[in-house]
Formats: structure tokens, C-alpha cells, sequence
């Protein structure tokens, strides 16, 4: 039989597509699974449109066969088939892509969910077999057919025979090599594995026979029990994510098992965010916040990012375009069916859409802990115990382009009400006349509590913010003011508290004593930049105060800050 050859470019494509464009041999699985799964759904489809009888939606699934002898791995669907003609078309022609033609000839329907869109996906099979064969039967067709390749030097096209409408593909996976490990696409844990990993929400069932080892009867007393192997045809993937069942149908404890399983979490998450959107993009989004940090969080280790999946196939594990920054703490996925991937589908062609579901999910995410704030203020609490590091550094490392989203997200200890106060409430509880909201940095608030600086203000009933983490001020200067109320140091030389009479006097003594604070200062020398009196002091007999806009604590930061 003559072989038909491929056009020259398509044989350098073929060569550039099995070696460069993935990143991972694995895929080569999700991509023929993928293609069974368009295969079902479009004569799934066709039932439904044209009303075929016989076809039950429950008949339809993808079988994994391994032949260790031969090496082969057979990937089996039920669905379309493909004439003589697709086989020369689809497998043939690379770059065409049957699917992508589907879909817009039937211009997107509710129920169907085709994946395919490159014609290339087919070929990445080259990547771990020698040789390709496909045997399909259109489904209506009387005639089967079968097409065979071992890569860029072409294809053969014969009649062969098959029962039943649907597709074969048989891969001769290839022979280890010193660098590669091919003999494990013949194992059936490890191809569970892969199709738990890119496959597991593919709608169809896709099974495999596996061994498995039961004891063999009651072991005899004394006896070591014995064992057997059996087989067992076992359905590999979940099928229904979770994320595209109705919020209704998921208990909190599905949730709960999920992230746990997923996010290999031993504690229940702190809160779960499921989201729907239709509209400029749709999506699914399953987001979790967890109830604590995990333990590299505030390293460099931790990697932020949220699973990306197209039509319920996995493109990308940590999709960090997805999270901002201060959000980093959030675990989750976004499941998408209008994404522009690239051709290997490990990425998108614009990150556009990205930055449009990302700023969708920010305010999710704020407006959800928001409700955790007003609704459950001890949960919130301990949520900011973990991460409310992160959001102050969100605040500071924006140059407070971030202090609409994340100002009404802050805690910070209250000398008046000795636990932690939201600014919002500090505001609510200021002094008529009150100028600034007041705050004092210090190592532990108890500290705080005892700086000279803090006694006056506490006498005179003012509240003031007790600052313990280093983050803190430098957050809050990135802010300024807080409803129009400007933050102000305790230490600093200005409360916008003086009474005018009280403020003359003071100058006048100030004036009065001059000689002898010159004398405290030049015997200082430059461990001070002035010595005066002040107003503030009430049982302690002296106090350092600065100068600048920066506090003391703020200096000590920045001093024992590498340069
Ligand atoms: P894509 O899936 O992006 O269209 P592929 O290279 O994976 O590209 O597949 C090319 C085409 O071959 C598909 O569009 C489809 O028309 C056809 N095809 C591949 N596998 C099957 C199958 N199992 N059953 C029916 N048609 C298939
Ligand atoms: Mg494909």
C-alpha cells in the first residue's frame, strides 16, 4: 500500500510539535482523553438534535487498556468516530482541528463543552510512542477504518474492522531510554495518577482495569493470611467538579473534604468562597481561606496562585496572575470555558482575561472577609492573626494605591478597649474635636500601655492604636488618614492637642530655660536634637519625642534594615 507523505512544512511542525511545544510528556494523556471526551459529546450532541434512538447518555465512556507484553496502551471511546475522510482530515492535517470546526458550525451550545481547537493535541501521543495506530467507526457508518503513523515520515489509511461506532488509539509506547522513563505509561497507578491530575472533571466515566490484592479467605490461626490479585474495573475520574454543582447540592463538609484532599490541608478551611459569573467572562471559581498559614508562608517558598482549569481540564497548577499579592494566602481554582490557551494549553494567549477575572475575585475575596468581619468577628480575628501581615504589607507595598480595598480589612489593638478595633470603629468612638486617630509603637502593647508618651493622651480619654509588628507605621504612613482623620504618632511633636494658653506659657518657659537646655544638650552632644520642655508629660519626668515625620520605632526599623 503506497504511503501518502506529509507536506514538507507539516513534517517539520510534526518534529517542532513532538519535542518543543510541551513541557510535560504526561499531557499526551489529557490531550486523547480530551478528544475521546469531544468525540462523546458531539455524538451526544447529535442525540439530542436530531433525536437518535439507542444512545444513553449513561452508555457513554473512555476505556484505558495497558498490554505490558505488547507495551501498548489503548485509549477507547464510544462516541462520534470518524469516516475515512475525518481520519485524512483530522489526523492527516495537522493544525486542522475537527473540533474547532464543530463548534462553530452548532455555535456553542448549552450542554456541550468541546475542549479541541489547535489540531495539534493528537499528535503529542508521538511523544511517548513509536507508533500510532487509530481504528474509528463513524457512528451510522458501516465501515471502519483504521489509520497508522510512526511519526513525520506519514500515514497509512485501510478498511479494518470494528464492532461498534467509536475510536481506538493505540499507542506502542516507546523503550526507556537512559534519560527517559517511557515503561510507566504502562503502569496503571501512574496513569490513575495523570488522569486524576489533568482529567478528573472530564464528564464521562474513563475506566481501567486494575489489580488489585484481597486476602484469600480466613488466614488459619497461627498461619500468615494469604493473598490473592483480582481485577477490577474502576472508574478513574470524579466526572462532576464540585465547583459546577449548585451551591445547594454541596454540604459544607463536601467542601471541607475537598480542600482538605486538594490542598493537602489537615484543618478545615476559615471560609469557602464558591462564585459563578456569567457575562464578559465566564467562570467558576472555588476559593479557600485558610484557617491558618501554612508554614512557609512568609518565605520565599511560598509560590501564590490558584489552579486553572479550561472546561474542566487542568492547564495550570499555580496560576499567579490570578491572585493579587495580599490575597496570596487564598488556595482555590477558577474553571473557565472562554479561555484563549496557547497551543500547548499550558498557557493563555492574553493575560488580559486574566486581569479581568483576577480583579473579580479581589473583590469576592475583600467582600467575603468583610462579612467574616461583621458576622463572625472571632473568626475574622484569627483569620487576621495568620494573615493580616500580608494585607498590611498589601497596604504599604502599593504606595497605598491599595488603601480603598484594604483599609476597612485592618485590625489593630485598642488602648481603650484593650482588644482589637477595626478603624472604622475607632473613628466611631472619637472624641468631639478629636484631630488624629493617635497610635504608639512598641514591641508588645503592653509596652505601649507604659510609654510616657501614651499617659496623657489616655488621661485626656483619647483612644490610641497600639502598634506591635514593624509593618505597622510604615502601613499606615502609606495610608495618611482614615476618613479624613490623618494617623499621628504619639511621639511626635505635634497631637493637635495644645490649648492655646497652656502653649504660650509653655513657650515662655521654654524661652525662660534656654540657657539650661543648651547646657543638657551640649552635654547630650548628638545623641539629641533638641532639648524642651513639653506639655504631654504627666507622672514620668521625661520622654524622647521625634522630630519628623518618622517615630522612633520607625527609625529603629529602618536602622536595623540592611542597606
Ligand atoms: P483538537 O482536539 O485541538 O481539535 P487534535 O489534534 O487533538 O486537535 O485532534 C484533531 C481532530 O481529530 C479533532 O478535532 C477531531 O476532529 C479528531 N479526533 C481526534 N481524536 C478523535 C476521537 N477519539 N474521536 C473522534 N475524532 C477525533
Ligand atoms: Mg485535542
Amino acid at each position: 500500500m503506497a504511503k501518502k507523505k506529509f507536506k514538507a512544512e507539516s513534517k517539520r511542525l510534526l518534529d517542532m510539535m513532538i519535542n518543543s511545544i510541551y513541557t510535560h510528556k504526561e499531557i499526551f494523556l489529557r490531550e486523547l482523553i480530551s478528544n475521546a471526551s469531544d468525540a462523546i459529546d458531539k455524538l451526544y450532541y447529535h442525540s439530542l438534535t436530531e433525536n437518535l434512538s439507542g444512545l444513553n447518555r449513561d452508555d457513554f465512556a473512555i476505556r484505558l487498556e495497558v498490554d505490558k507484553e505488547a507495551r501498548t496502551l489503548k485509549i477507547s471511546d464510544n462516541g462520534c468516530g470518524m469516516t475515512q475522510e475525518d481520519l485524512e482530515n483530522n489526523l492527516g492535517v495537522i493544525a486542522q482541528s475537527g473540533s474547532f470546526q464543530f463548534k462553530r458550525e452548532n455555535n456553542k451550545q448549552e450542554d456541550i463543552d468541546i475542549i479541541g481547537q489547535f489540531g495539534v493535541g493528537f499528535y503529542s501521543a508521538f511523544m511517548v510512542s513509536d507508533e500510532v495506530t487509530v481504528i474509528s467507526r463513524a457512528y451510522g457508518a458501516d465501515k471502519a477504518f483504521e489509520w497508522k503513523s510512526s511519526g513525520a515520515d506519514g500515514y497509512t489509511i485501510e478498511e479494518a474492522d470494528k464492532a461498534s461506532h467509536g475510536t481506538d488509539i493505540i499507542l506502542k509506547i516507546k523503550e526507556n531510554t537512559e534519560d527517559e522513563n517511557y515503561d510507566e505509561y504502562l503502569e496503571g497507578y501512574r496513569l490513575q495518577g495523570i488522569v486524576k491530575k489533568y482529567s478528573d472533571y472530564i464528564r464521562y466515566p474513563i475506566k481501567m482495569d486494575m489489580e488489585r490484592s484481597r486476602m484469600k479467605g480466613e488466614p488459619k490461626e497461627g498461619e500468615q493470611p494469604e493473598y490473592e490479585t483480582y481485577i477490577e474495573n474502576v472508574t478513574l475520574n470524579s466526572m462532576v467538579p464540585l465547583w459546577k454543582k449548585n451551591k445547594s447540592e454541596v454540604s459544607e463538609e463536601d467542601y471541607n473534604q475537598f480542600y482538605k484532599d486538594k490542598f493537602y490541608d489537615y484543618e478545615n478551611p476559615a471560609k469557602v468562597i464558591h462564585s459563578s459569573t456569567e457575562g464578559a467572562s465566564t467562570y467558576n471559581a472555588l476559593l479557600f481561606i485558610p484557617a491558618h498559614a501554612p508554614y512557609n508562608y512568609y518565605s520565599k517558598e511560598y509560590e501564590k496562585g490558584l489552579q486553572l482549569y479550561a472546561s474542566g481540564v487542568l492547564i495550570m497548577d499555580k496560576c499567579a496572575d490570578l491572585l493579587p499579592d495580599h490575597f496570596s494566602f487564598v488556595r482555590g481554582l477558577v474553571d473557565s470555558q472562554d479561555l484563549s490557551l496557547n497551543i500547548s494549553r499550558e498557557m493563555l494567549q492574553h493575560d488580559r482575561q486574566l486581569k479581568l477575572i483576577e480583579s473579580r475575585l479581589e473583590k469576592k475575596i475583600k467582600s467575603e472577609l468583610l462579612s467574616m468581619l461583621k458576622n463572625d468577628r472571632e473568626k475574622y480575628e484569627a483569620f487576621f492573626k495568620s494573615f493580616g501581615l500580608q494585607l498590611k504589607y498589601g497596604v504599604y507595598t502599593a504606595y497605598g494605591a491599595n488603601k480603598e480595598l484594604l483599609q476597612d480589612l485592618l485590625l489593630f489593638y485598642s488602648s481603650s478597649e484593650k482588644k482589637m478595633t477595626t478603624l472604622e470603629e475607632y473613628v466611631g468612638r472619637m472624641k468631639e474635636g478629636q484631630k488624629y486617630i493617635y497610635y504608639a509603637c512598641a514591641e508588645t502593647t503592653d509596652r505601649a500601655d507604659r510609654l510616657p508618651q501614651t499617659e496623657l493622651l489616655k488621661d485626656q480619654g483619647y483612644e490610641i492604636l497600639y502598634l506591635t509588628d514593624d509593618i505597622d507605621e510604615f502601613a499606615l504612613k502609606m495610608m495618611r488618614d482614615f476618613s479624613e482623620k490623618e494617623f499621628r504618632s504619639v511621639s511626635d511633636k505635634d497631637l493637635g492637642l495644645e490649648n492655646k494658653e497652656e502653649s504660650e506659657e509653655i513657650k515662655k518657659k521654654n524661652e525662660e530655660s534656654a540657657e539650661l537646655f543648651r547646657f543638657m544638650k551640649d552635654a547630650l552632644g548628638d545623641k539629641v536634637a533638641d532639648v524642651r520642655l513639653s506639655e504631654r508629660l504627666k507622672s514620668h519626668p521625661v520622654c524622647l519625642s521625634s522630630g519628623g515625620g518618622l517615630s522612633l520605632e520607625m527609625e529603629k526599623v529602618l536602622n536595623s534594615m540592611p542597606n
